[in-house]
């Protein structure tokens, strides 16, 4: 068996589409969607990250101010910038790209962005609104990975979910989403013992780990679908994910590949919440 493909970058392109029509249904009432974006020294990764995010968001017609600042700033400067952007009703949604430099506090500094506008979902605010099934921001990754399955018709409700991976920004948020679904949860991290035989219980895998081939085909139930969240680096040098794609396809109904799967989902994603903190500030 071949597993099917679930295409990111086509479902990316069909979610772009879809926000501009909102954008522009904005603008015509004249609000312009704002997004500003905080990056804090030069770290190589993070200055790719913010120039896409910034493009993506131009693109679909969504205004986008990247502010740039030295690693040198104080944390008190970093806090005092976001609290005037809280203020600012030009502005919508607000997004440190992290990793910050390390005198500063991560868990502060996303704290102090108003919950109204945390379109990257980390405020504590918008897990405990996920927590809770109440209207907040979900974090872009496992909402792109949820908006996937929802792209093949998938009907959650019964199936068995296993989540490998329970980070704060993809694992946990993505089990609640699930549960959200009626699917039945199980979430594996790195004190799992015999992860295959849960993962081979399952109809579903989302697997967030960042070390290749965490998942193999000897581990996925025939039909099951796979989302790999992971990026890493082959041997090659080339971008993987978690799943041993090439074994895996093999066993699995669909598969995300890497690149081209949840990577052009969660900058998707992060539009979709840009665009939304921008139509509930409008009323
Ligand atoms: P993270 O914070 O490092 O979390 C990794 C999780 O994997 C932890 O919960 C860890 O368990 C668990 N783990 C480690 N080794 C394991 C093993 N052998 N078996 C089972 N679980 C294991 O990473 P993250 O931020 O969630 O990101 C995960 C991956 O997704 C990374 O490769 C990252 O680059 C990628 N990512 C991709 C996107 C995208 O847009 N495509 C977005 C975000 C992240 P413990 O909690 O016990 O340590």
């Amino acid at each position: 068996m071949t597993a099917k493909l679930i295409d990111g970058n086509a479902l990316a392109a069909q979610v772009r589409a879809e926000v501009s029509g909102r954008t522009a249904a904005l603008k015509a009432k004249g609000v312009q969607p704002h997004l500003a974006i905080i990056l804090v020294g030069d770290d190589p990764a993070s200055q790719v990250y913010t120039k896409h995010k910034a493009a993506d968001s131009e693109q679909t017609g969504l205004k986008a101010t990247l502010e740039r600042f030295p690693a040198s700033m104080p944390e008190a400067d970093l806090l005092a910038r976001i609290r005037a952007l809280n203020e600012d009703p030009s502005v919508h949604g607000i997004l440190v790209q992290l990793p910050i430099p390390r005198h500063m506090d991560t868990h502060k500094v996303i704290e102090a962005i108003a919950p109204a506008k945390d379109v990257d979902g980390f405020h504590v605010a918008s897990a405990g609104a996920l927590m809770v099934g109440q209207p907040g921001f979900w974090p872009c990754t496992p909402f792109g990975c949820l908006k996937m399955l929802d792209s093949i018709g998938y009907e959650l409700k019964g199936k068995h979910a296993v989540v490998i991976g329970r980070s704060n920004i993809v694992g946990k948020p993505m089990a609640m989403m699930l549960l959200g679904r009626d699917a039945t949860v199980t979430i594996c991290h790195s004190r799992t013992k015999d992860l295959g035989a849960i993962t081979r219980q399952a109809d579903v895998i989302v697997a967030a780990v960042g070390k290749r081939n965490v998942l193999t085909a000897d581990m996925v139930k025939p039909g099951a679908v796979v989302i790999d969240v992971g990026m890493n680096r082959n041997d090659e040098g080339k971008l993987c994910g978690d799943v041993d794609f090439a074994g895996v396809k093999e066993v699995a109904g669909w598969i995300t590949p890497v690149p081209g799967g949840v990577g052009p989902m969660t900058r998707a994603m992060l539009l979709v919440n840009t665009i939304t903190a921008a139509e509930r500030a409008a009323g």
